[in-house]
């Protein structure tokens, strides 16, 4: 038996977590399942929305599925997903967008990964408030020291990104592209603008690459690369970024595949991995037996195949695209039209993937 902790949010969380959880289970994978809470509805019981148990199970199992969780808004509580994200140092965020026969969108037979470095760049959260002292400070310490002038009513927000950071992100894509028995990986930068940081992201990448030169390396200039992603996606494979292209080309991939419902994810780290949908927690359909369970049972299949358990993977992978593919027990949202009335619940598409794992 594996240990896995599995988070089950709030909004939709609960219901999805449990299509996933029963969907993984039917595989025969022998997970033995720590289920935790965290989220709103429990932030009254425990006094925050990520209860120290939950994170305690996930830092002792190393790898987790988490439903969505709402952010509060107002409450002076901090997102959990991003406190999940620095606390276990989960600084690869992988999202896997690939075409799956009966979803519907404007291409076919794309397979790609995006694998964005999440600690470093603009969102590392290095900003300076507009008109504060500080700010005034720094930028007339710019101006001595920069030919280029900073406006002094300007906000700033910093973009780091060291030798560290990129090493370990590069290397991780190198890493994974081999264990999934992908060919090539793309690092993508801007560094003919931004020479100090984005400069400094493509020669680590090629330094990484030359360790590993049983794959394939090229670089793209983010705006070409989006371009390409656009008129050429077959052409790419495994996809490496700093953390802002990273977050804008995931949604991009996302959406050629025809977008957030089919769109699973992880942040991994070195001492912990997080599987969970690149959705949120829809809380206009909570309990209502409504929404799609896919995204979060694909993160399932990504659980399975970090934890070495490939057999299930593809398994459970098969049967979810043969349901995909005949249309029929699938949730609203996956129908030709959205009203159609032959459209299933949540359980009940979970049902119907069971039921093609055991076919098989
Ligand atoms: P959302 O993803 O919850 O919803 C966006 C749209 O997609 C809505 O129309 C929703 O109804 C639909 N949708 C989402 N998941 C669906 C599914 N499985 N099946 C069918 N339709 C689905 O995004 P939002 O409304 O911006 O965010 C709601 C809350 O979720 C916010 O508090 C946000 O912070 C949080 N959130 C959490 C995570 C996470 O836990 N990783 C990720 C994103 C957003």
């Amino acid at each position: 038996m594996t240990n896995v902790t599995l988070v089950t949010g709030d909004g939709i969380g609960p219901e999805i977590a449990e299509a996933a959880r029963r969907c993984i289970d039917a595989t025969g994978a022998g997970i033995n399942w720590d289920i935790c809470e965290a989220g709103t509805e429990v932030m009254e019981q425990h006094g925050t929305p990520l209860p120290e148990e939950t994170l305690q199970s996930i830092k002792n199992n190393r790898v987790a599925l988490k439903a969505p969780i709402t952010t509060p808004v107002g409450t002076g509580y901090r997102s959990v997903n991003v406190h999940l994200r620095q606390t276990l140092d989960l600084y690869a965020c992988v999202r896997p967008c690939k075409s799956y026969k009966g979803v519907r969108s404007k291409y076919t037979d794309i397979d790609l990964v995006i694998v964005r470095e999440n600690t470093e760049d603009l969102y590392a959260g290095v900003e300076f408030e507009k008109g504060k002292s500080e700010t005034a400070e720094l930028i007339s310490w710019l101006n001595k020291h920069s030919p280029k002038k900073v406006r002094e009513d300007s906000g700033i927000s910093i973009k780091p990104i060291s030798v560290f950071g990129t090493e370990r992100i590069v290397q991780f894509a190198f890493d994974y592209a081999r264990k999934m028995g992908r060919r090539k990986v793309t690092s993508v930068h801007k560094a003919n603008i931004m020479k100090f940081s984005d400069g400094l992201w493509l020669d680590v990448s090629r330094q990484v690459a030359q360790k590993n030169s049983d794959i394939e390396f090229e670089d793209r200039i983010v705006d070409n690369m989006c371009m390409q992603l656009v008129q050429k996606p077959e052409l790419y494979d495994v996809i490496v970024l700093p953390n802002l292209y990273g977050d804008i080309l995931s949604d991009l991939c996302a959406g050629l595949v025809g977008g957030l419902g089919v769109a699973p994810g992880a942040n991994i780290g070195d001492s912990a991995a997080v599987f969970e949908a690149t959705h949120g927690s829809a809380p206009k359909y909570k309990g209502l037996n409504k929404v799609n369970p896919s995204a979060l049972i694909l993160s399932g299949v990504m659980m399975l195949n970090y934890i070495g358990k490939q057999a299930e993977a593809e398994r459970l992978e098969a049967a979810f695209a043969a349901v995909i593919a005949e249309g029929k027990d699938v949730t609203y949202d996956m129908k030709q039209n959205r009203d159609d009335p032959t459209a299933v619940g949540t359980r009940e598409m979970a049902d119907a993937i069971i039921r093609k794992i055991k076919q098989r």
